[in-house]
């Protein structure tokens, strides 16, 4: 354990778990629960559950489960210390830590990794500010209007036409040369720099550390890679990393709307019109860590790229991340043959209107669709509608694609009914099938029943359970696991095995609507039924006097008055006579 028990205690109960969960998914209230679209696998109807009261959260579809530091380690993908910590510093809580583990030395890496690419940016950006043989990137930056004031506010620097210029330069061990992506160990062992001859894009995560940097040559360069980019590294993942988020943010949150691009200079170019909210993949398609990133910032992606050209996968990518991470995904166009970043220079405004004139992304599609030909023909028209309709039944949304399918049906002359009928049956859909909870018969039912009470309402129903009330085998370890740890679900769930480990998962989070006390005479009644249907022996009139009694006791478990009496002789029978008789018989 890196951090310290008592300050994880602390940290765990000043959380609710569906207020960090609701920061990732839009949670709605069901009964005592909150549900959502599960953030662990597709889904279109909500099957992800949120407990506050256990602090718990299990998914009926895909079964994930577990408790905030695992929805947050899950969602983030990082490991247990880093959850805690993001916890912490949104609850206000200083985490004090233990010394010497493998986390510790892992932060303490990344600090010296991230101080070189520190030193690496100032001594690109001094490069590219002062020195001489900076000049044609100086004058290149200018005639693209990303000299002076631009060239400052993003760092922009200049890698020398020199073998080991910022290796030398820099002073830091080889180590961290080589482990930045900004040196390596060339055929005669030494170390060599990089990037060389390009014009310096550093990048930063979202909280101001340099990671990475994109690398652009200047025209006339005999190099054929235009563009280089950092390799990964430890402190380096391109899916997760948006260029530009760090000056983005601010303005991301307070318009509720990011602008993705494709190229450094896109952004900056966006950011010089005055569309503070742009960022832009570092030489990847848009992933859905990235998506799961924006979404802590805002609900609309606008793409600023060409969307369509990544084809039909890509849309079916978009429409998912829309419904699961609940954004709008639309795009931006931009007259023929221009990007961002020309723009930026020849008509600024224009990038402001691109984006607030943005079309939800299937209506981009179909427009293209509809404007690809012209309708001459009977036979065109068809062709037409045929490919629009392709198109429009991609989206999961029947009342979109019906819409949708108007508008084709208006563009193209084709009986409205006609079309959307094709959109009601969208016959090449993909479904995402989400697994139905599954069927439970009635005994097996009230004993998970119990169980949840068990976990939520501990007080309430502990008195009256024994383990011999649970006829289902997984129930009844489930139930050994429980009363074994007491009140405390995680105990529970580390004595649990697998088995009994997913009906508690499961137990935990389910909304139960009933009396506990009643549920527990429910059981002990169907214990003692079960009991007695194995018979007693004959020939011990102990027994068979106790038996009777039981019987009797039976008829009294539903009289208001008489109900906990007769619960309590028959938990008596069942631990005593009851049992003894079964070993008779
Ligand atoms: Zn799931």
């Amino acid at each position: 354990m890196a951090i310290v028990d008592e300050d994880l205690e602390r940290l765990k109960a000043s959380l609710v778990l569906s207020d960090v969960v609701q920061q990732y998914v839009a949670l709605r209230r069901v009964g005592r629960n909150w549900v959502g679209l599960c953030p662990f696998h597709a889904e279109r109807t909500g099957s992800f559950n949120v407990r506050d009261e256990t602090g718990r959260y299990k998914c009926f579809g895909c079964d994930a489960s577990g408790d905030v530091f695992k929805f947050v380690m899950d969602v983030e993908h990082v490991d247990f210390v880093t959850a805690a910590e993001n916890l912490a510093v949104r609850a206000g809580i200083e985490l004090r830590h233990t010394t010497g583990d493998a986390g510790d030395r892992q932060r303490a890496r990344r600090r010296q990794l991230v101080a070189a690419m520190a030193g690496a940016v100032d001594w690109y950006h001094d490069r590219l500010l002062n020195s001489p043989d900076a000049r044609e990137a100086r004058d290149y930056l200018r005639k693209r209007g990303l000299a002076g004031e631009t060239a400052r506010t993003f760092k922009l620097g200049w890698a020398p036409d020199d073998w080991d210029a910022l290796c030398t330069a820099l002073g830091v061990a080889a180590d961290l040369l080589r482990d930045t992506g900004l040196g390596f160990t060339n055929k005669a062992g030494r170390m060599q720099d990089a990037f060389r001859a390009r014009v310096m894009f550093p990048i930063f995560t979202e909280n101001n550390d340099a990671v990475a940097f994109g690398g652009r040559i200047l025209p006339g360069s005999t190099d054929p890679a235009k563009y280089k980019n950092s390799s990964e590294t430890a402190i380096y993942a391109k899916s997760k990393t948006l260029y530009g988020l760090n000056w983005a943010k601010n303005d991301i949150v307070t318009a509720d709307q990011v602008v993705v691009c494709e190229g450094y200079t896109d952004v900056i170019g966006f950011h010089r019109a005055g569309v503070k909210r742009a960022v832009a993949t570092c030489g990847t398609a848009l992933t859905e860590d990235h998506v799961r990133l924006l979404k802590r910032y805002a609900t609309q992606v606008v793409l600023a790229f060409d969307a369509d050209a990544a084809g039909q996968g890509a849309a079916q990518r978009f429409y998912e991340w829309e419904e699961r991470y609940q954004v709008r995904v639309s795009v931006a166009r931009f007259p023929q043959g221009k990007d961002p970043g020309d723009l930026s220079v020849s008509d600024p405004d224009a990038l402001a209107d691109a984006v607030h004139h943005a079309l939800p992304f299937l209506g981009f599609r179909l427009n293209r669709v509809l404007n690809a030909r012209q309708l001459r023909s009977p036979e065109d028209r068809a062709q037409v509608a045929g490919e629009a309709m392709a198109v429009i039944n991609e989206h999961p949304n029947l009342e979109v694609r019906k819409l949708y399918a108007a508008q084709a049906a208006t563009h193209t002359g084709l009986p409205p009914g006609d079309l959307v009928a094709l959109a009601e049956r969208r016959a090449k859909a993909p479904v995402v099938r989400v697994a139905p909870p599954r069927r439970v018969g009635s005994a097996e039912n009230a004993e998970f029943v119990a169980i949840a009470m068990l976990l939520q309402r501990w007080d309430d129903i502990a008195p009256w359970l024994v383990e011999d009330l649970f006829a289902t085998d997984v129930a009844r370890r489930a139930f050994v696991a429980i009363s074994q740890a007491g009140p405390d679900i995680d105990k529970a769930l580390e004595l649990a095995d697998p088995e009994a480990r997913e009906l508690i998962e499961r137990a935990s989070v389910i909304d139960v609507d009933a009396e506990p006390v009643i549920e527990a005479r429910n059981l002990i009644a169907a214990a003692v039924r079960r009991r007695l249907a194995q018979g007693v022996s004959t020939d011990d009139a102990e027994r068979l006097r106790a038996a009777r009694e039981a019987r009797l006791a039976l008829e009294d478990i539903e009289t208001p008055d008489r109900a906990d009496a007769s619960a309590e002789a028959l938990l008596g029978w069942l631990e005593g006579a009851g049992r003894a008789g079964e070993g008779d018989a």
